[in-house]
């Protein structure tokens, strides 16, 4: 929608008509080579605030299944996994959110201190802008890929989005241990093993867990987000070269990952407030799995992705 909006307002105007085919034209005559499509621009501060600020209210901390607890805010996801020998966050959502999951572990009955690990779904601001301070108010070791701690020990300096710097630095975090692909953080009865999924960020990264419930096992999946940010390019992204074959390979892994409940970075990625009322409803461990809506989270990311590809090389029209 917005792209299309923002393209149309573009093609519209007078001066980009004019500019446009004079690049096109000079292009087309000397080398047969178009001029790149217009895309939207990325989003300006005021409008990044006001898409983040409602994420960050406060809502209550909640037992999913299993060990598997949801600590979050309202936009913005933190998931605690709960064994005997400590705990694994995954996500600490903004600097400011770091309160609420605090508060959150302790509601449920846990302490902070015992929190062990804490690991991401990927590098941006939204989920790991509390990491320093959770860091350093549990002791916790963060574990992250190689290519996201680059960006988060930057404090977000390194990410190659385009959207503007003051809306997406952060404290920057030491990162303890790096995880490859495939490899996996045990505590206690639980083993988390790392799928990168990179696109979102360069080490955008999928978790998977098992739990049990009823005497029955279920693959949990705690997606990366593989969305393709306002202002990204595919083609020709100099930032992000091999953006276009990484989203490829991404959704291909992603696919092929056995999902029977699956959790997200923002809530409404997963139907969150769906499942949570049924949840509340009592029905138990049925109010989370969804492999239809997994599949059709991913089948959505993925036309997005193709549409986006499609439209950058279209040639412009003379
Ligand atoms: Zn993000």
């Amino acid at each position: 929608m917005t792209r299309t909006r923002s393209f149309r307002t573009f093609m519209r105007a007078p001066r980009s008509w004019l500019s446009l085919g004079l690049m096109a034209g000079l292009l087309a005559g000397k080398t047969g080579w178009a001029e790149p499509v217009a895309l939207p621009p990325p989003p300006t501060a005021v409008a990044i605030r006001n898409l983040f600020d409602p994420w960050k209210a406060p809502v209550p901390p909640r037992h999913l299944v299993d060990n598997l607890y949801y600590v979050g805010a309202a936009g913005v996801g933190s998931y605690l996994i709960t064994t005997p020998e400590g705990h694994i966050l995954i996500d600490t959502g903004f600097a400011e959110t770091t309160p609420l999951i605090l508060r959150g572990v302790e509601q449920l009955g846990f302490k902070p201190a015992d929190i062990k690990f804490i690991l991401s779904s990927h590098a941006h601001i939204d989920h790991i802008g509390g990491h320093a301070q959770m860091k350093k108010l549990t002791g916790a070791q963060v574990i992250a890929s190689a290519a996201d701690a680059v960006v988060m020990e930057s404090g977000g300096e390194k990410d190659f989005i385009t959207w503007p710097r003051e809306m997406m630095l952060y404290a920057p975090v030491k990162v303890d241990r790096i995880i490859g692909d495939g490899e996996q953080v045990r505590l206690g009865t639980t083993t988390l093993t790392a799928h990168l999924t990179p696109g979102h960020t360069r080490g955008a990264t999928t978790w998977t867990m098992e739990v049990k419930d009823g005497g029955k096992s279920y693959h949990v999946v705690f997606f990366s987000s593989a969305t393709i940010n306002a202002g990204t390019r595919l083609l020709g992204n100099v930032r992000y070269p091999g953006i276009v074959d990484d989203l490829a390979s991404s959704f291909a892994r992603l696919k092929e990952l056995p999902c029977d409940i699956f959790f997200a970075p923002h809530g409404g990625q997963f139907a969150m407030a769906d499942k949570f009322v049924r949840l509340d409803r009592g029905e138990g461990v049925a109010a989370l799995v969804d492999p239809a809506g997994w599949a059709k989270l991913l089948a959505g990311a993925e036309q997005v992705y193709r549409d986006q590809l499609a439209q950058e090389r279209k040639p412009v029209a003379k």
